[in-house]
């Protein structure tokens, strides 16, 4: 099954061991290494790129990301769009732009979900999170949400994906 979900995935993996990364993963380091600038805008005042919360210039080899996201979205949206550029998603203006999700409607196009996958895959890599959830016998959400430093949002969604139950403190 070599599907582009596969592929986003196999390249999430490759880089995580490329560059000997660990998690919580540390982004901007990762950037770095890529030779990638990362600056933070306030997309609203810049002509065509309003309701954009990231975007990445390939030649220029910088992203930019929307100065108002919290920590965790900030991450996610950081690490989509090494996905396309790592995925190589090219578009005739040399860059992509990525809408805030009101404004992107429900519909994603494959190089979308593919960079998605590749973010949750390289902020959440499956075999952490099985070693994770092995190591406790009342595993919560919160112990993970702390050990990857992400979205309560997106590690929901990916605890779901792998079937993997925790508890509720309370
Ligand atoms: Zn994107």
């Amino acid at each position: 099954m070599n599907d582009f979900r596969e592929l986003a995935k196999e390249k999430a993996r490759e880089v995580f061991e490329q560059y000997n990364l660990s998690v919580p993963v540390d982004l901007l380091k990762l950037t770095q290494n890529l030779n990638i600038s990362v600056s933070e805008v306030a997309f609203e005042r810049i002509d065509g790129l309003k309701n954009c919360d990231g975007c990445i210039f390939y030649k220029e080899n910088a992203i930019f990301v929307d100065v108002e996201l919290s920590p965790t979205r900030l991450k996610f949206t950081l690490a989509n769009e090494l996905g396309h550029y790592l995925l190589r998603h090219q578009t005739q203006e040399g860059m992509y732009a990525d809408k805030k999700a009101s404004y992107r409607g429900k519909d994603k196009n494959n190089e979308e979900r593919a960079a998605d996958i590749f973010a949750a895959e390289l902020l959440m890599p499956e075999h952490e999170m099985r070693k994770l959830h092995s190591e406790y016998v009342y595993p919560t959400l919160e112990i993970f949400v702390k050990h990857f430093l992400v979205s309560v949002e997106a590690m929901r969604i990916r605890l779901k994906e792998f079937n993997l139950e925790v508890y509720r403190v309370k």
